[in-house]
């Protein structure tokens, strides 16, 4: 455990699964938190353990990044503090169901989660990260996002944009300080698959990672400097 802070990260998607190890981790490592989701127990009992464990201040921001006014909200947060050093774009929803058997809303609430939210809340962050000269901004993808075919194709697109849009910021902010990661996980045992309508339980034992396992392998990979994880 660090006791110098590393200012501040964000993460999204943080009160369950993928993002509350994130906010753990990087707590251990020394930042503070921002943590973002709908359920407002579930990030408040986070929130305590987190900085019980680590001393490490968390704040809450509750809201749902499928909405336009909460994106908005989120966004004017996060681009008016200046400790941000760190984002972690990790909340995602997917969808197991092949076309002919989804409803086209829940395919648009889907982009707009897992696309047009990262998208919104990077352009909120990044110009600060720039101008005070380094941070880093994790985008959770998928394995999906490479082999579109395994689960629903609009989850597929969706993190197929994730790792083309990660991939030119790279290139982008390559000579400004700035660290860039796409983690592109194979099947983690969370929440997403009962979310998805598939049951993680109905999946070959063999190919599922424990959710800590999985995100200690994404910092792995960050901290030897890789792109796509
Ligand atoms: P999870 O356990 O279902 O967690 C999803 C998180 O996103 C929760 O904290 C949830 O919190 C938040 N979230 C969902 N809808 C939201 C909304 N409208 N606004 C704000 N927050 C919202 O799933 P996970 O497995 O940890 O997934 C995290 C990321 O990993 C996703 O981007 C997913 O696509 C990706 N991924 C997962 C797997 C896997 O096998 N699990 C594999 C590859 C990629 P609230 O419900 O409190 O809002």
């Amino acid at each position: 455990m660090s006791n110098a802070s590393k200012g501040t990260a964000v993460v999204t998607g943080a009160s369950t699964g993928i993002g509350a190890i994130y906010a753990q981790r990087l707590a251990q490592r020394g930042y503070d938190l921002i943590v973002v989701a709908r359920n407002r127990a579930r990030l408040e009992k986070l929130a305590t353990r987190i900085s019980d464990e680590t001393g490490r201040s968390v704040e809450i921001v509750t809201a749902d990044l499928g909405k336009d006014e909460d994106i908005r909200r989120v966004e004017a947060a996060l681009r008016n503090d200046a400790s941000i050093t760190a984002l972690v774009n990790n909340a995602g929803i997917g969808a197991a169901l092949p076309l002919l058997n989804s409803d086209v809303d829940t395919m648009e609430a889907m982009i707009k989660l897992n696309v047009v939210a990262l998208t919104r809340l990077t352009y909120a962050v990044v110009p600060g990260l720039v101008a005070r000269g380094g941070g880093t901004i994790i985008n959770i993808a998928s394995i999906a996002g490479v082999a579109p075919e395994i689960l629903n194709g609009v989850y597929g697109g969706s993190k197929s944009f994730v790792v083309a849009f990660t991939q030119s910021l790279r290139h982008e902010l390559a000579d400004k300080g700035v660290r860039v990661q796409a983690v592109l996980p194979g099947a983690t045992r969370t929440e997403f698959w009962d979310v998805a309508g598939q049951p993680v339980e109905n999946l070959p034992e063999q190919i599922v990672m424990d959710a800590a396992d999985m995100v200690d392998a994404a910092l792995a990979g960050i901290d030897q400097g890789e792109t796509i994880t």
